[in-house]
């Protein structure tokens, strides 16, 4: 394998337990996006072993794929525009979210269509002016009411926007947004089963939003939704999951003065060895990481040199490295730079690190 990401499931399952120890909601596992390029599928069934109850994705499609698994847990796909395949959707017991009266319409034709009552979760936006019922809420709280008899109220959610800043008053905000409208829907007669409002910061930050089930993501990855704000995951006890290797395909020595790479846009200082990496930016390593980031190998730094090639990357191993072709050496994780420290690298954050590493990388469990 010229290259792969090694996922730690005892790490995710680790992580759940530190997590369901600072809280006595319900754990729903957010899985989207490829369990944020740690695999959907295995993941899920991990989670599921280990303390969640529910989980999460954005599109249906993934909450069809889990379902296709075996995997029997309530699962809520909450990004669906219209037109998705919610006749699917709801012959396989998915739970979906409404955020506008149009989409609610929709989802409750199907279901009448084929006899089958929809389980829904009513969004609301409390602040972030994303997903959720804004403008409309009157209204929808009308239709909801006219049109009970024909879907199960499972949940009432929202999404904090600043959770990863948790001394922002805005989370109390939308703290006091969300009860208000919780408070304004019960009043009609309407009583969901889940209250969901919590994210992974707020998880780890703020009780007070916890309510029946918290939907934790970058956490259960042993990651922290902001290192600058809320310190790094071992603050939490929380333990990354993924690494990444790749085989050096060639090595060579070269000389000071030679420019390496598209545009020669470096130049060696010294004479050394190059090391030729089989992973480049199609492979998902940002190439704005070019001039701050490396591997390693041996437990030694072999820092990147010039650009980042689509499939490889060359770096400098030192005059006395006892590396060979066929080695591997450490991307990212392990005992290489971290997730977060890639991410500081390439101007981004760790959640956009391991969601673009692409499908052609093999995820190794
Ligand atoms: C992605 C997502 C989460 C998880 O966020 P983390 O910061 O990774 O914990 C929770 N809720 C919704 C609606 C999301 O889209």
């Amino acid at each position: 394998m010229r290259a792969f990401v090694q996922v730690d499931l005892a790490a995710i399952a680790e992580n759940i337990a530190a997590i369901a120890k600072r809280t006595d909601s319900t754990i729903l596992a957010v899985v989207k996006a490829d369990a944020y390029g740690h695999g959907l599928v295995p993941v899920a069934i991990t989670a599921v072993e280990s303390g969640a109850s529910w989980l999460g994705t954005a599109l249906l499609e993934e909450a069809i794929t889990l379902r296709e698994a075996g995997i029997e847990v309530p699962v809520i796909a909450w990004l669906t525009p219209p037109g998705e395949d919610f006749e699917r959707a709801l012959k396989l017991n998915i739970d979906l979210s409404v955020s506008s009266i149009s989409l609610f319409k929709e989802i409750l034709e199907v279901g009448k269509h084929l006899g089958i009552k929809p389980r829904l979760h009513f969004e609301v936006d409390t602040g972030m002016r994303r997903g959720g019922v804004l403008d409309e809420w009157s209204e929808f709280l009308a239709f909801a009411q006219a049109e009970k008899a024909n879907y199960s109220l499972i949940g009432f959610w929202s999404h904090f926007a600043r959770a990863d800043e948790p001394l922002r008053s805005f989370n109390q905000v939308q703290e006091d947004e969300f009860s208000s409208k919780l408070a304004e829907l019960t009043a009609t007669g309407l009583t969901p089963e889940i209250i969901h409002l919590s994210n992974s910061a707020a998880t780890l930050s703020r009780p007070s939003a916890h309510h029946s089930m918290v939907r934790l993501g970058i956490a259960m990855y042993g990651l922290s939704p902001d290192v600058d704000q809320m310190g790094g995951a071992e603050k939490f006890n929380l333990r990354p999951a993924m690494t990444i290797r790749a085989k050096i395909h060639l090595i060579k020595a070269a000389k000071a003065g030679d420019a390496v790479g598209y545009g020669g846009t470096e130049t060696l200082k010294r004479d050394t060895k190059l090391g030729v990496i089989v992973m480049g930016y199609s492979d998902g390593l940002p190439r704005t990481a070019n001039n701050s980031a490396g591997v390693f190998f041996d437990g030694r730094l072999a820092p990147l040199v010039g650009r980042i090639s689509m499939d490889q990357c060359v770096v400098d191993l030192g005059a006395d490295s006892r590396a060979e072709a066929g080695d591997y050496v450490t991307v990212m994780g392990g005992d290489g730079y971290s997730i977060d420290e890639w991410a500081k690298a390439a101007g981004t954050i760790n959640y956009e690190i391991v969601t673009r590493i692409a499908a052609r990388v093999p995820r190794i469990y």
